[in-house]
C-alpha cells in the first residue's frame, strides 16, 4: 500500500489515558505517520455510555505515556474527553478524524449502547468530526492489539478520512484477539443480536442486607451471518457503519398505520 497523507488525529478512549489499549494504538497511528493528540479519562470509565458532565467543573492535566510524550487526562467521561479535546486541547482546530481506543473487551451489537468506547466516537461525529471506535473483543490479561492497530493506522483511517463519513455516522471496529498473523481478513458487518444471561448476582452483606452485582454471561447462540459476531467469532476484524439516528424507518410505517396521530 502507498503511504498516505499524515493525519491530525484526536485519540480517546474510555479505558483511562494510561490503558496499554490506547498507548498501543498511539505508537501504531505515529509509526504509519499520524499526528496524535490524546484527551482520555483520568480513570477507567467502561460502560459510561454516552453520559456527560454538566453539574460539576471538569479539569484537564497533562500526563506522560510510556514513551514520555504528554497525553491529557479528563476528569470526565469519554464524552467529555472529545469535547475537551476538541473545544480545548487542539485550540478548536478540527482533526481530520477522532479515534477511540482500543478498548480492551469487546463491542459488539448491542454492546455499542452501553459503551464508553463508541460514545467517545458519537461526541465526535455529533459534533462534525469523523470517528472510528476500536476495540479487542477479549477480556484476557495479555492482549494481541497489533492487528487492530495497524489495520486502523494503515488502512481505515486513511480511507475514512479520504472518503469521508455520511452525517452522523462512525465505523465500530472489533478485532479478535488473535496475533496479527492469524487473523482471517477484515469483513463489513451488521450489528449482531447480542444476548446476556445470568446478568444479576444477589449476595448478602454481614448483617443480611441483599446486595447486587450487574453482570452477564455471554449467551452463546449462534450469530447471523454478516453480523459483527460472527465476523469476529470466525477470526475476522468487523468493521460496522453505525448512525445515530436510531429512528425505526421500518415500524415508523406500521406506527402511523394505529391512528395515534390528532390535530
Ligand atoms: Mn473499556
Amino acid at each position: 500500500m502507498p503511504p498516505s497523507k499524515p493525519l491530525r488525529l484526536l485519540l480517546s478512549n474510555d479505558d483511562g489515558v494510561l490503558a496499554p489499549g490506547l498507548f498501543a494504538l498511539k505508537i501504531a497511528l505515529e509509526a504509519a505517520g499520524h499526528q496524535v493528540t490524546v484527551c482520555a479519562p483520568d480513570r477507567p470509565r467502561s460502560a459510561s455510555g454516552h453520559a456527560i458532565t454538566l453539574h460539576k467543573p471538569l479539569r484537564l492535566k497533562q500526563v506522560p505515556l510510556a514513551d514520555g510524550s504528554l497525553a491529557w487526562a479528563a476528569s470526565g467521561t469519554p464524552a467529555d474527553c472529545v469535547a475537551l479535546g476538541l473545544l480545548e486541547v487542539l485550540h478548536g482546530q478540527t482533526p481530520d478524524l477522532v479515534v477511540s481506543g482500543i478498548n480492551h473487551g469487546p463491542n459488539l451489537g448491542w454492546d455499542v449502547t452501553y459503551s464508553g468506547t463508541v460514545s467517545a466516537a458519537m461526541e465526535a461525529v455529533i459534533t462534525g468530526v469523523p470517528a472510528i471506535a476500536v476495540s479487542v473483543a477479549s477480556y484476557a490479561d495479555d492482549i494481541h492489539w497489533d492487528g487492530a492497530a495497524h489495520f486502523v493506522a494503515h488502512t481505515l483511517a486513511p480511507l475514512a478520512a479520504a472518503h469521508g463519513l455520511p452525517p452522523a455516522t462512525l465505523l465500530n471496529v472489533n478485532a479478535p484477539d488473535l496475533p496479527e498473523g492469524d487473523l482471517k481478513g477484515v469483513r463489513i458487518t451488521t450489528q449482531g443480536d447480542r444476548q446476556y444471561v445470568d446478568r444479576l448476582e444477589k449476595r448478602e452483606d454481614p448483617v443480611g442486607r441483599p446486595y447486587y452485582w450487574l453482570k452477564g454471561r455471554l449467551h452463546d447462540k449462534e450469530s447471523l451471518p454478516g453480523s459483527d459476531t460472527r465476523a469476529v467469532g470466525d477470526g475476522y476484524i468487523s468493521v460496522t457503519p453505525i448512525q445515530l439516528d436510531m429512528t425505526s424507518h421500518a415500524f415508523l410505517r406500521d406506527l402511523k398505520g394505529w391512528a395515534v396521530e390528532r390535530g
